[in-house]
C-alpha cells in the first residue's frame, strides 16, 4: 500500500476525515444545504462547472461498511442531492457518483455523493 493510499485508512481508523472537520466547522466549506442528517457543499476541486458533495453527518467511511440501518440515511443523501441540483439550476441533468474504495477512486473515507453538472458528461468514466 503506497503512502497515498494508506492515508485515508489512517483517518478511517481514527473515525475522522477532512469531512468530519467540515461538519464540525473546523475548516471552511462553501455550504449549499445542511440539516440534522447531512451537509451539501461545493467540491474544492470541481470537475465540472457545478460539482458538489452530499455527505452524511454520521461518519460512515465507505459503502462497503454501510449497514442496513443506514438505508434511509443513504436515500436521504440522494433526495437532498436532487434538491440542491435543482436549486443550483441544473435543469438539463447531472451525474451522481459515489466512489467506493481505492479501485473506485475513493480518496476521502467518509461516504460522499458527488453531483456534477453544467456540461455534457461522457461514458464510460475514466
Ligand atoms: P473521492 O475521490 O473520495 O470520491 O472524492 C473526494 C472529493 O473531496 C474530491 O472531489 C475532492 O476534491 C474533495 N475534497 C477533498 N478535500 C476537500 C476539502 O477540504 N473541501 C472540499 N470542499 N472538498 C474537498
Amino acid at each position: 500500500m503506497t503512502d497515498e493510499i494508506s492515508k485515508p485508512y489512517i483517518t478511517y481508523r481514527r473515525g475522522d476525515s477532512v469531512f468530519g472537520k467540515i461538519i464540525r466547522k473546523e475548516i471552511p466549506a462553501n455550504i449549499i444545504f445542511e440539516d440534522d442528517q447531512c451537509l451539501a457543499f461545493h467540491d474544492i476541486c470541481p470537475q465540472a462547472p457545478t460539482h458538489f458533495l452530499v455527505i452524511p453527518k454520521k461518519p460512515i467511511p465507505q459503502i462497503a461498511v454501510a449497514e442496513e440501518d443506514d438505508e434511509s440515511l443513504l436515500g436521504h443523501l440522494i433526495i437532498v442531492a436532487k434538491k440542491c441540483a435543482s436549486a443550483l439550476g441544473l435543469k438539463k441533468g447531472y451525474r451522481m457518483v459515489m466512489n467506493e474504495g481505492t479501485d473506485g477512486g475513493q480518496t476521502i473515507f467518509h461516504i460522499h455523493l458527488h453531483v456534477l453538472g453544467g456540461r455534457q458528461m461522457k461514458w464510460p468514466p475514466g
